[in-house]
């Protein structure tokens, strides 16, 4: 077996842990003589595979009595269009903090049920930066402020949690557990799995109990944060296998000391790539410093002609999943929990020894 260094943006790398386990699991799961994916949702096993993965989740975060833990399908797209419904009359107003390309889609999506307000955008330096909290232009009554934690495209991340005196409601998809954050500032958290929970196909939703009510009336039963909280996600048939597997990385994830761990070790990973890049005359990343993300890095070589070399030779070099999103070029590194540190040096010295070479 050979296991490359991959640096996907999601669906994203796994603890190789993880993936024997469910190697180990998948003819005979917990004695049963099924697989986990061919169990009832309803079953005992499962369902205290349920409850155990949403207690850990609450030890890993400290998420609040006061809030539910909801997982849901459809991505942290589908949540896009489920926060306005749930929290927002047709006529309301919805603030936007645009930092990316995620952002603009989660604007773009609720402007289809209310009327939007974008308070900040970075647009104009290609969001490379986030606009200063005291230039936001926040409207008197929004129905709740929206922010994007980690725009995964241009690796620009919030270091702080904006004060908001309206529903702070935040799309979390690729920083989530990736450090200690403080739910209790939040309204609603959100975030796809195939980052750092687990594969794609569930979607992890945190809501401030007060919020669940949905404001409209004859929302379809799916799209109703109450239906997942009074049925503790079962509404339908959930994606039993990718909670099963979200499950395992929960109990990863505390093994390996909590978040405090992640958050220690994700920053050293984060910073050595940033210094070997902002040190050479080859590389360059252009996100302002005070917003840096520590899960995606993206960088571009001095010379464009030669980026295909540069993913031919990573790759030769057992390092994958380099390329650029499409609407930025260049490279990136997406660095999240489950990417070792030996991957990170490794990158880094295959970018040194590219550099002395063809730069
Ligand atoms: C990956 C990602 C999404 C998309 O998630 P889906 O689960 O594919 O809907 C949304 N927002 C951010 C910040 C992401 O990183």
């Amino acid at each position: 077996m050979s296991r490359v260094h991959n640096f996907s943006a999601g669906p994203a790398a796994l603890p190789i842990d993880v993936l024997d386990r469910i190697r180990e699991d998948i003819p005979d799961w917990q004695g049963t003589g099924m697989s986990v994916m061919e169990v009832s949702h309803r079953s005992k096993n499962f369902v205290e595979l349920a409850a155990r993965c949403e207690t850990n989740l609450r030890r890993l975060l400290s998420i609040p009595d006061n809030y539910s833990v909801l997982w849901a399908q459809g991505g942290a797209t589908m949540q896009m269009a489920v926060a306005p419904l749930n929290l927002a009359h047709p006529g309301d107003t919805i603030d936007f903090v645009q930092t990316g390309s995620w952002g603009k889609k989660a604007a773009r999506e609720a402007r289809k049920f209310c009327n939007v307000n974008i308070v900040a955008d970075s647009s104009d330096k290609d969001f490379t930066y986030i606009p200063d909290e005291s230039s936001w232009q926040l409207s008197d009554d929004a129905a709740f402020l929206h922010i994007t934690s980690n725009e995964t495209i241009a690796g620009v991340e919030f270091h702080f949690v904006p004060s908001s005196d309206v529903p702070l409601v935040a799309d979390m998809s690729s920083t989530i557990l990736s450090r200690p954050i403080d739910v209790g500032r939040y309204g609603v958290i959100y975030a796809g799995a195939q980052k750092n929970i687990g594969p794609a196909g569930i979607t992890l939703v945190i809501v401030r109990d007060d919020l669940l009510e949905p404001v409209r009336d004859s929302l379809p039963h799916l799209l109703m944060w109450k239906s997942y909280a009074e049925s503790d996600s079962m509404t339908n048939t959930p994606p039993t296998f990718a909670w099963y597997v979200a499950d395992l990385v929960m109990q990863h994830l505390l093994n390996e000391g909590g978040l405090d761990a992640m958050a220690e070790t994700n920053q050293r990973k984060a910073s050595k790539l940033y210094t070997a890049i902002d040190g050479s005359g080859f590389y360059s990343n252009p996100v302002a410093e005070d917003c840096r993300s520590w899960m995606n890095v993206p960088f571009v070589l001095a010379d464009a002609s030669i980026d295909t070399m540069f993913l031919e030779a990573a790759l030769a070099a057992g390092l994958t999943n380099l390329k650029g999103h499409r609407s930025v070029g260049g490279m990136r590194a997406s660095i999240y929990n489950a990417v070792a540190e030996e991957s990170v040096d490794a990158l880094i010295a295959f970018m040194v020894e590219f550099e002395r070479t063809h730069g």
